[in-house]
């Protein structure tokens, strides 16, 4: 449509784990250890300057949840930020986490005027983990001595946030996890958090890592695949840092 709101997303690399691929694939390429990169993704219309997602807090306490994980000085959130977007801590507006794992909401405090969109379960869940998922989430990044409860904006279901972008509830990597979908020029652009940590896990359909629900995460993984064109996942090695160019959704 002609006057549809259309954004600009790009990724934004800001750390990389080193891990058995398949972790993320379901036993597919079992043993060949690869590095990965954490993906954040900048998005603007214009207007707005939206992350969705912040990378790590702290490297060492991280580590213990994931000992092969690393970030490079040009990889801290805030430093990462400014140079693929431009743009200064401050000047970021919003904030939307896809999760509350501590790869994926670690730097929010630094963003100091942002609001912050999560999903109401996934806020709770994030104070009161399952033990397979409690060693990821860090409270640090998000109780009250990270930032001001009041700027959190709870979300319940799929909202949409800004003409043309919208939040899509999809669980099953966590209770509340969801996935960010902006109106681009080429289509929509799916930024997927950990529900997909590479473009496989939608388009094999095989099971991210560290699931919760697995049938929760075939049916996040049939939404994505309904919806979006492309897919932003937030560990997907084939893409370029800085890029608005993401993978294909194979939609069979
Ligand atoms: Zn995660």
């Amino acid at each position: 449509m002609k006057n549809e709101v259309k954004w600009v997303v790009k990724a934004i690399k800001v750390g990389s784990i080193t891990l058995d691929r398949s972790a993320m694939t379901h036993y597919k390429g079992k043993g060949e250890i690869i590095k990965v990169p954490i993906w954040c993704a900048g998005a603007t219309d214009g207007k707005h300057k939206v992350l969705v997602d912040t990378g790590i807090r702290d490297l060492e306490i991280y580590k213990k949840a994931e000992p092969g994980v690393e970030q490079k000085e040009c990889e801290i959130t805030e430093v990462a930020v400014k140079d693929i977007m431009g743009w200064d801590s401050d000047e970021v507006d919003i904030i939307i986490n896809t999760h509350l794992h501590c790869d994926h909401s670690g730097s929010n405090a630094k963003f100091v005027n942002a609001k912050c969109y999560v999903q109401k379960s996934e806020w709770y869940e994030a104070f009161h983990p399952i033990a397979p998922e409690a060693p990821f989430y860090d409270k640090a990044c998000y109780d009250k001595t990270a930032m001001s409860y009041f700027r959190w904006e709870f979300l319940e279901g799929d909202v949409e946030i800004l003409p043309g972008l919208r939040v899509i509830t999809t669980p099953g990597h966590t209770k509340g996890h969801q996935s960010v979908l902006f109106n681009t020029n080429n289509g929509i652009v799916c930024v997927s958090g950990d529900i997909c940590n590479v473009a496989e896990n939608v388009n094999e359909n095989l099971e991210p890592n560290i699931v919760i629900s697995v049938s929760d995460v075939y049916e996040s993984l049939d939404r994505i695949r309904e919806i979006a064109h492309y897919i932003l996942p937030g560990h997907e090695p084939g893409i370029e840092n800085g890029s608005s160019e993401f993978i294909p959704v194979i939609n069979p």
